[in-house]
Order: structure tokens, then sequence, then C-alpha cells
């Protein structure tokens, strides 16, 4: 029988003329962490490796410095000189024994940089950095482009098979491509030629240093998402010169940093910008990388189909799985550990300069560090409750070899996160739960579904590991047993019926949801569905004949169906908890829709009125017909106590352990920790 062939697009080669790639899957730039101190290259290499041999077509590494100035941070990481070559020659050959090929991403943070040497076209400072850039003049213009061409002949002489010229994004190189900040006069500002010398200026003298065997991705802005930005024209003229410069593959790049418009959380609907290189396409004869939301080898192959793009990059959804594509190519794409775009450990990270990882996958970057070896001695263990602490913690049990049987009180696995995946923006929570199904199946984890666990159930397991989650706070206002107020799990399981105008106490991470949850009408289609729908409600020009692809446009955000009052006591605007990198799109989405949130708030009462408060001395009437509790949670120890009484000992895990501070990536990590040691 002839053997199916598995998303043919996307695992067909690429021939880029003195070199073939296996396959369409770029591993797009992230970085890590990993990349700034010398020590952790092993880890680094170590991480790629397990990504190559996972068959990723072409690897492109987390941002490098070609100078002291381009540094994103004040650390002395980059490649500007031999003494740092060897530690790069450990990931390149790394990955050139796994069978796979990296580019090194050259990376000149601009006026990016976080320190207080950066420069940049013109002195203007970021929206999102402290510093503010020293203009460069025209010897420094040179000297940076200089700096440049050393690190693309040091990345030849590491090993790596190209680099990727990082010209989007806003950083450097994209500093001087728009007018935005850009305010020169001299031959390297003003017109449209003048501000794209520098790419070509680096692209041409790149080539010439490199040879012509030498990959040289260039990654355009094409959509800069800034009402200053450039215009489509002058986007596929910066294409146009950059393969006549010598560029073998432009890749995308979508929206500047500071530009306030989401391009990767998890409420970009799939794939939702690689209508823009599918308008580059025809432009210009050097394959086109496609990115942004692409998270599913479907979702790829799709695309690749339709002829938006040569190839697709993934960055985070490689880290989600480094056997991605290898899973795909087998048939097996159910198996593969979905990327939820949530940025909790991965971008969060990085900008809170700590070292990456993933939600979905705690082996993310530690690979030399947590591994799920098979086991020596065989026990019996049990895990209560299958949320995804007891989830995580399970499936690698089993797959170590243990025998494992898994215990959940309701019908269906996942515990919150079967409400998370209710949240209108958040429905990529279903994949992780369709990869859980799949994963207990394989692993060998014996499912006990309708089985709420007593004490005297746990007798005869090696190991009892309890995951049994959380109970929502319960709080003290006068009048908190009035008819009126509900919980946030009845509110998102639909087991009320919400009035039109309600009061959420609480402004967490859940009291946003929930607002979120109260604002969309059941039945109405979401923007994280359609990209059509995501432009209208952020104000994208999908014909490309805005400036920046935004100028002039009006965001047209649906207004809320309800009118909705968001609280918390702390002082201050709700929301400064949530995500470093996504916590400024949910308040933006909030406010757009017209949800009401305040600070400082005291609860004075609830009754047949409303919810009575009083900021700053002063009393207000909420008239709501609802006030739904979002107060946080407590540990669900009662097994544990149970236990305890009965003198077995048991570990403890997840939201039964610690209910401050707990989420999902800290749950999902502790499970597989555990399971890793036992
Ligand atoms: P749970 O998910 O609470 O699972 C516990 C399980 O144990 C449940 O299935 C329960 O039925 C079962 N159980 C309890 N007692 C027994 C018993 N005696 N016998 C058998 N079974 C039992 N986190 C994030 O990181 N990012 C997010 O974006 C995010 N969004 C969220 C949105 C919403 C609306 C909600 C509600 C939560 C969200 N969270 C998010 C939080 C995240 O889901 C939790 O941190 C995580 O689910 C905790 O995992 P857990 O396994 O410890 O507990
Ligand atoms: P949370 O983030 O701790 O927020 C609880 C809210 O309740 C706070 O606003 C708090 O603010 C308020 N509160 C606490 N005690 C109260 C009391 N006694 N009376 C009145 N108000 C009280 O908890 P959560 O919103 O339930 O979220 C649970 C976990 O899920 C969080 O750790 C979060 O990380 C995770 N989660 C994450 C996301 C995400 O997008 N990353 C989304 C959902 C959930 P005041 O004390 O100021 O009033
Ligand atoms: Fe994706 Fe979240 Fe993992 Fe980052 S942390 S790779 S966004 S699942």
């Amino acid at each position: 029988m002839p053997t199916e062939i598995h998303y043919p697009h996307l695992l067909s080669p690429l021939d880029l003329g003195f070199t073939t790639l296996k396959n369409r899957v770029l591993m797009g730039s992230m970085h890590t962490g990993l990349e700034d101190h010398r020590r952790d290259f092993p880890k680094l290499a170590a991480y790629f490796a397990e990504r190559a041999a996972g068959e990723v077509g072409l690897i492109v590494t987390g941002g490098i410095a070609p100078g002291v100035r381009g540094s994103l941070m004040p650390s002395p990481s980059g490649l500007f000189n031999r003494l740092q070559l060897s530690r790069h020659k450990l990931v390149s050959s790394a990955v050139h024994e796994a069978g796979g090929k990296i580019c090194m991403q050259i990376l000149h943070g601009g006026r990016y940089s976080y320190h207080p040497m950066s420069v940049a076209p013109s002195a203007i400072q970021s929206p999102i950095t402290p510093f503010k850039p020293k203009a460069l003049t025209a010897k420094g213009v040179e000297k940076q482009i200089r700096n440049f061409i050393r690190a693309t002949r040091l990345a030849r002489e590491a090993g790596y098979d190209g680099v990727e010229i990082m010209g989007s994004e806003g950083y450097f190189i994209n500093e001087f491509t728009t007018g935005h900040v850009n305010k020169r006069t001299d031959k390297w500002g003003g017109s449209t030629r003048n501000r794209y010398r520098i790419a070509e200026e680096i692209l041409s003298r790149c080539r010439a240093v490199a040879g012509h065997d030498f990959i040289i991705i260039y990654r355009l802005s094409m959509l800069d998402l800034l009402p200053d930005g450039n215009s489509w024209e002058e986007i596929v003229e910066q294409a146009k010169m950059a393969e006549a410069a010598g560029a073998t593959l432009i890749n995308t790049g979508i929206g500047w940093h500071e530009a306030r418009i989401p391009t990767i959380a998890t409420m970009v609907p799939r794939g939702a910008f690689s209508w823009v290189t599918a308008r580059m396409r025809p432009e210009v004869s050097v394959p086109v990388i496609t990115s942004n939301r692409i998270n599913t080898p479907d979702v790829a192959e799709e695309i690749l189909a339709r002829g938006d793009a040569d190839m697709v990059s993934m960055a985070r959804p490689l880290l989600a799985d480094a056997e991605f594509v290898k899973k795909a190519r087998q048939g097996r794409a159910e198996e593969i550990n979905i990327c939820i775009a949530c940025n909790q450990a991965c971008l969060d990270h990085t900008f809170n300069r700590k070292i990456s990882s993933c939600l979905v996958n705690p082996r993310a970057c530690r690979e030399t560090e947590l591994n799920y070896l098979p086991v020596k001695t065989v026990k019996s263990v049990a895990v209560v409750g299958a949320g995804p602490a007891g989830l995580a913690c399970a499936t690698v049990a089993a797959r170590r070899g243990h025998r494992v049987s898994l215990f959940e009180q309701s019908d269906e696995i996942g515990g919150q996160f079967n409400m998370a995946k209710k949240i209108p923006g958040k429905e990529e929570f279903r994949a992780s739960l369709a990869y859980y199904r799949v994963e207990v199946d394989r692993s060998g984890v014996k499912l006990h579904l309708n089985t709420r666990v007593s004490a005297g159930d746990l007798h005869g397991f090696d190991e009892i590991i309890l995951a049994t989650g959380v109970y929502p706070r319960q709080i003290e206002i006068p009048g908190i047993n009035h008819a009126k107020v509900v919980s946030y799990i009845d509110v998102i399981n639909r087991k009320v019926e919400i009035g039109g105008r309600v009061a959420l106490i609480g402004a967490g991470g859940i009291g946003f949801d929930v607002a979120e949850f109260l604002s969309h009408a059941e039945d109405h289609p979401d923007s994280s569905q359609s990209s059509e729908a995501f432009a209208r409600e952020w104000g994208i020009d999908l014909t490309l004949k805005a400036r920046g692809g935004v100028k002039g446009i009006k965001a047209q955000p649906p207004p809320s169906i309800r009118e909705i009052w968001l609280l918390q006591r702390k002082a201050g605007k709700p929301g400064k908890t949530l995500g470093k990198t996504t916590g400024w799109i949910h308040r933006l989405s909030l406010r757009n829709r017209g949800v009401q949130m305040l600070g400082d708030v005291s609860y004075e009462r609830i009754d047949d009125q409303g919810l009575h408060i009083s900021i700053d001395g002063e009393s207000r009437l909420l008239e709501v017909d609802h006030v739904v509790i979002c107060a946080g949670q407590v540990s669900n120890r009662d097994l544990a106590d149970a236990l305890a009484a009965k003198g077995l000992s048991c570990h403890v895990i997840g939201g039964a352990q610690k209910a401050t501070e707990l989420d999902a990536k800290y749950a999902i990590r502790e499970g597989s920790e555990l399971a890793a040691r036992i």
C-alpha cells in the first residue's frame, strides 16, 4: 500500500539553489535568555538540537547583537569578536549533528535597546523603553553597518548556514526605513530611497563577505501598524531592493513593538496576517516566508496550499513541541502539543528578564535539566484531579513507565481549562485539552471520569498525588447572600441568566475574563475567529491602501452587550497583575467595549437596589442586576487533610498546594517536575 503523504505543501523541500531545505518550516527567531550568558550556550545548543532532530527545515536563533550598542540588554552577549566564536560553534554543530540547518539572527536593538548606550537614526525615545537613544552621526551609521558585516563574517566562521537580518518590529533598521522615527536630512533620511539605503548597504555588503552559498534572510516590516509607517508601495520597493541586494529569502514582520494592535496574542486569529505575505509574493522572485499565529500543521498547510507564501515561520509552536514537524510528517498531528499563544512563559519571561520556557511544555529551554527518563522501578501511582496539574503529572509519570490511575470527579478532563476555553479569544485552550485527551490514551494512563475520590479509596498505591485544584474564595460583604450575587463559575457555565447591568468584584485574570465573556453576545462570532472581524475591531486596512496599514482607519470594536463595572479594592487601574505582554490588550479591549474599570473601591453592601460602594469616601450606587464574585481562590485541601488524618502520605500539587499566584504555567510545571522525580 502506498504510504500516505501528509501535508504535501508543508513538507515539500525548498531548493535555494546552493542548498535545499527539507521542508517549509522555519523556526522563527525567539529570544530565550540563554543567548545572554556564555555559560548557557550548552543549554541553548541542546534546545536547538532537539528542534533540529524534530525535523524543522531551518532554524533561526534569537537575536544576536552585532555590537555593544546594538545589544538589547546591557550584557556583553552577541557576536562581535573571535572570543565569542566557540560558543556559537557549539550551537551550529549541535544542530548539524542533529540533521538540521541554522541561521543566526543579527538583531540591532536601536532605540528599543534597554541601556543608556542605545543609538538610533534620530534621538527619539520609544514609549516602551526608559532610555533616549543617541542620534548617530554619518560616521556612526557606517560603524553600525560595519558591525553587521563583521557579525555575518563571524557567523559564517561559527558554522551557521546563514544569517537573518532583522529589519522589522521597530528595531534599528526599521527605525531608519520608516519616517516614524527617522527625522534625518542626510543621505540616510528623507526620501524612501534614502531611508532604505541602510538596509541595502547592509544586505549587499553582507552578501559580499558571505559569498553566494550562504543564506541571507531579510525580515521585512510588511505592516508597520503605525500611522506614519510605510505605505505598501514603499514596502514593495524595499522588498525588491532586498532581493537585488542579495537576500535569499524574505521573511514577514508584522507591527512595531510599540504599536497598540495585538499581533501574536491568543485573541489574534490563527494565520491572521498571511494575507499580507500573499500580497508580497508576486512582487519578488525570492521565496517569501509568512508568520504570526500559525500553530498547527493544518493552518500552515492551508496557507501554503493557498499560495500565500513559500514557507511558514513558527517560533512559539516549536517551544511548545520540539517534534512538531516530525509528528506532522508521521501522520501524528493530533499528538502535537499546541502553543496556545498565551505568552506567559515565553515572551512574558523575556520581558521580565527570565529564561523563556513554555506554559504547555516546561521542558522548553530546560532540555538538559528536566528529563522524563524511563523508570527503574515501576510504581502504582494515583493522581486525583484531571486539571492541568494532574494531567501533566499523570501523563509524564505514565510515559516514564509507571502504572498511573487518574481520577476525576467530573465527566471530562481539564479542570479550570474547561472554563478558560469558553472565554472569547481564549479558544486555544481547547487545543490543549484535545492534546491531553490523546496524551492520556497514548501514555497508558487509566482514566476514571465521574469518580469523586475520598481518602478511603487511596489505599494500596505506591504514590498518591493530589491535584484537586481550588474553591472560589468566599468573601464577607453585607448582603453577600442576596439573590443577585453569583459566582464566576455559574456565569461561565451559563447556569444563570445574567442581566444587562452587572458588577464584578475582583479584577484579576478571572475578573477580566468574565468581563470579556459578559461583554460578548452568546451567538456572536468573535474577532478571534475571523481575520476580517479582527481587522475591523482593531482598525487594520485589509486593502493596504492606508499608510502603515492603519492611517485613517477607525477601529470598530463591537460595544459590550451589557453595562459592566470591573472593580478592585487596590488603588490604581485594574489589570496591573495581568501578563506583561498581554495585559495591555485585555485592558484596551475592555476599555474599547465600554467596560468601566474602577480601583480603590470599598464594598459597602448589596441589596435590591444593587451594589453600594465608596471610592475616596464618596458613596456610589451601582444599580446592577447581578454581582459576580471573582475574588480569587483558596486551595481545595479536603482530601489532603483527610489523608493526613489517616496517616497516609501524599504529594499535593497545583492549586491544591498553592492558590495564590496559581496559574496553569505553575500547575503544569509542578505536575511535570514531580512526575520526573518519582
Ligand atoms: P484545576 O484546574 O482546578 O483542576 C482540579 C481538578 O480536580 C478538577 O477537574 C476537579 O474536578 C478535580 N477534583 C477535585 N477534587 C476531586 C476529588 N476529590 N476527586 C476527583 N477529582 C477531584 N491560567 C493561566 O495560566 N492562564 C490563563 O489564561 C488562565 N485563564 C483562566 C481562565 C478562567 C476562566 C479560569 C477559571 C482559570 C484560568 N486560568 C488560567 C487558571 C488555570 O486554569 C488554573 O491555574 C489551573 O487550572 C489550575 O490547575 P489545577 O490542576 O491545579 O486545578
Ligand atoms: P487573582 O488574580 O488573585 O485576583 C483576585 C481578585 O479578587 C483581585 O482583583 C483582588 O483584588 C480581589 N479580591 C481578593 N480578595 C478579595 C476579597 N476578600 N474581597 C474582595 N475582593 C477580593 O485571582 P483570579 O482572578 O481568580 O485568577 C486566578 C489565577 O488564574 C490567577 O493567578 C491568574 O494568574 C490565573 N489566570 C490568568 C489569566 C491570564 O490571562 N494570564 C486569566 C485568568 C486567570 P483586590 O484585593 O484589590 O480587591
Ligand atoms: Fe505558546 Fe504560551 Fe508556550 Fe509561549 S508559553 S510558547 S505562548 S503556549
